[in-house]
């Protein structure tokens, strides 16, 4: 076995139970060691003198001891004044020890690293990194940077270093044990340095110099890795795909007449791009390599007709189909509009979500199994153990960006049979620009819905500070005398449900304080399944005309009465989370409003930004300015996006890199495959199994 995929433990130092600490750092075999990179470095290789020391500085110091006291004043502590040539400086202990009090003795050498801050007396360094020297030629200075390692509770910085030393020395010994999987060639190319080379700078970096290299980014060590690790990525995917077209899928020819029907009996035609989406998904729904397309298309553009049309193709073909969302929310809307728009077919629809319990789940599972159920709506508890199709031939998966890809690789295995796979289907309303979609959908084939149905009106976005709420107030009251209907969505930023819920809540109570006339429901995550449906069903039919509701209602919600929305805090969500909820207005074809409450004051760049959303209601370019304005670090590395997560990238920092990644990737996939899988391997490990898929 290679000695660098052993156990950390085989090394020497490292016990059980530092193999467990260890382990907490997601390192478990040696070569785990080797790309737990530094977090920063310090520079121990000179002296600084004293007397150039400032606040704020981390550095080397040595001195002479002149003093050594313990001030009972405030929080007991040992204080020794050290002194060189060019000033002097306090060292302070708040935990030590008589021994310790004892060897400051005045007179003595000590040289330390340490922080220096502002202190009682001037500067002082507090607990620093100290050593009492006999004489001046112990002040030994590394001829190196010191590496700083992310670190976890009882693992110091003593112990990582002596391992990722070891682990160094093993490849160097033997440099067979690493495989640098980017050909020479490549790597020349791209003027980048070899895989040992790179880890050893970055561990071990010789050159003081590079420093400040090292701390930004930009050095070529630390390029090349975040190179491999999205190259990687981007493998990984490409891989998927081609093993995914090796696979054998149910041919769904569908039935023309039902799909005719279907058609016919809809409340209204098909825009053109969603005709033009259903043909791309029909056609590849009647090849024998299972389909796997991405559906993207704006808020309200229209995607769940597209979905059920696609159930359809399944189901008249003989075949399951199985619809996933995020939310029980959408799973429930989904799953009443499929079983209005099949009640002509003798087809049943049933629901599946965490809710379903007890007898009514059984009897689902049965009908699944057993295959008299075709279409099953439901959320990720579609696809738990336990849950049986007997031919199912379709998995769509709504508003897929709120799943990691990670999360939709797997469900890709949950939904296979023996040497079946089904079809895949996923949608959603988030654009990410191209070199981004390239690390997050490069296993998919695209189908764009660039249309929205006719008649929908832009809706008209305001800004407005939080001091104005009375006016909002007020507005609302005229709003709901007119016979309309309206939201208001409380946010929070952080994502504790509890808290929203509890802001919801308080909302309402406020509301319905101020707003008498006016017919107010809740409806936000902890509710219970039934109590949510009461709610929402009582808005759907107009016997309520204010729900006040946490970001619940972010995806899928569809009431076209409901014209008016007021977001609290918009500043402290996504753009595209904000466009997506802003999203269930402008349903109907008479005006609609959405206003944006913050709280002020605003910071220019989410200014900025919620000018971006006030001006714009196309969501492609709401995202392109989005990107612009924050930077592909932050806007694939939100839940928005179903973040991907790297070890060593940087999306922000290494965004140069991704313009070639495609490029490169293609190329590497055709001239090195069997480099793939381990280059796979090396950075998305047991993560994703795709030899399986
Ligand atoms: P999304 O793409 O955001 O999932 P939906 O599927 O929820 O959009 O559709 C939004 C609304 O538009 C729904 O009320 C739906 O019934 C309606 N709709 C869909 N397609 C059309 C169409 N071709 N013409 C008119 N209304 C449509
Ligand atoms: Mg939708």
């Amino acid at each position: 076995m290679n000695r660098l995929q052993q156990p950390v433990a085989t090394l020497a130092g490292i016990g059980a139970q530092t193999a467990r600490r260890f382990e907490k750092l997601g390192i478990r075999v040696i070569q785990d060691l080797l790309f737990h990179l530094p977090a920063r470095y310090e520079d121990r290789t000179r002296l600084t003198p004293i007397g150039s020391l400032a606040a704020g500085m981390t550095a080397m110091i040595a001195g002479k001891v002149e003093f050594a006291d313990v001030l009972p004043r405030g929080r007991k502590s040992l204080i020794v004044r050290i002194a060189d040539d060019t000033g002097f400086i306090s060292l302070k202990f708040f935990h030590y020890s008589a021994s310790q009090l004892h060897a400051f003795a005045p007179g003595a050498l000590v040289s330390c690293y340490g922080e220096v801050r502002y202190g009682y007396a001037g500067l002082e360094m507090t607990h620093p990194d100290y050593r009492i020297v006999a004489d001046t030629d112990g002040f030994s200075l590394e001829t190196r940077l010191t590496p700083v390692y992310p670190l976890t509770e009882g693992l110091g910085q003593t112990v990582i270093r002596k391992a990722v030393k070891q682990a160094l020395a093993l490849c160097e010994y033997d440099a067979r044990l690493l495989t640098d999987w980017i050909p020479e060639p490549l790597l020349h190319e791209l003027r980048f340095p070899t895989l040992q080379e790179a880890l050893q700078t970055l561990h071990t970096p010789g050159e003081p110099a590079a420093s400040a290299a090292l701390q930004n980014g930009s050095h070529p060590a630390l390029k090349r890795l975040a190179f491999e690790e999205l190259l990687s990525h981007y493998l990984s995917l490409r891989s998927a795909k081609s093993k995914i077209q090796s696979c054998r899928a149910p041919v769904l020819a569908g039935d023309p007449a039902a799909a005719d029907r279907f058609v016919r009996r809809l409340p209204f035609p098909l825009t053109g791009a969603q005709r033009r989406v259903i043909t791309e998904i029909a056609d590849s729904c009647r090849k024998i390599q299972p389909m796997m397309r991405l559906v993207q298309g704006d808020v309200g553009s229209g995607k769940t007709v597209v979905a059920a049309y696609a159930a359809l193709l399944a189901v008249s073909s003989g075949y399951q189909a199985a619809v996933m969302a995020p939310t029980e929310l959408l799973a429930e809307q989904h799953y009443r509009n499929f079983s209005a728009w099949f009640s002509h077919f003798d087809i049943q629809v049933v629901l599946l979500t965490g809710q379903t319990k007890g007898r009514q789940r059984q009897e689902i599972l049965e009908a699944l199994k057993s295959g008299t159920a075709p279409i099953a709506v439901g959320t990720h508890a579609l696809f738990q153990d336990g849950v049986e199709f007997d031919r199912l031939g379709l998995c769509i998966i709504d508003e897929q960006h709120r799943f990691g890809v990670h999360q939709r690789l797997a469900l890709r295995e949950k939904g296979r049979q023996s040497s079946i796979r089904p079809h895949q289907l996923v949608m959603t309303a988030t654009p990410i620009p191209r070199t981004l979609a390239m690390l997050q959908y490069s296993d998919l084939d695209i189908s764009v819905i660039d249309e929205l149905p006719p008649g929908r009106k832009p809706i008209v976005t305001s800004v407005i500070p939080a001091d104005r709420r009375h006016e909002v107030i007020a507005r609302i009251n005229g709003w709901v005398a007119q016979k309309k209907q309206a939201y208001w969505v409380c946010t929070l930023i952080e994502e504790s449900e509890a808290l929203q819920c509890e802001a919801a809540e308080k909302t309402a109570e406020m509301l319905t304080e101020a707003l008498s006339g006016v017919r107010i429901a809740l409806i936000h995550g902890r509710m219970k399944a039934a109590e949510k449906d009461v709610a929402m069903q009582a808005f759907k039919q107009h016997q309520i005309d204010l729900l006040v509701a946490t970001t619940v209602i972010e995806v899928g919600v569809d009431v076209p009465n409901a014209g008016l929305m007021i977001i609290e805090n918009p500043e402290r969500l996504g753009l595209s989370q904000l466009h997506q909820l802003r999203g269930r207005v402008g349903r109907g074809d008479s005006d609609s409003y959405c206003l944006l409450m913050y709280q002020p004051p605003l910071s220019e760049m989410a200014r900025r930004r919620l000018g971006i959303l006030r001006d714009s209601n196309d969501g492609f370019v709401i995202a392109e300015k989005d990107l612009e304005l924050r930077g592909p670090g932050e806007v694939l590395g939100t839940r928005q996006t179903g973040a991907v997560h790297f070890k060593i990238a940087d999306l922000a920092r290494d965004a140069d890199l991704l313009d070639n990644i495609q490029q490169i990737g293609e190329r590497f996939f055709n001239e090195v495959p069997d480099a793939v899988q381990p280059l796979c391997d090396r950075w998305l490990g047991a993560s994703i199994h795709y030899a399986e898929v």
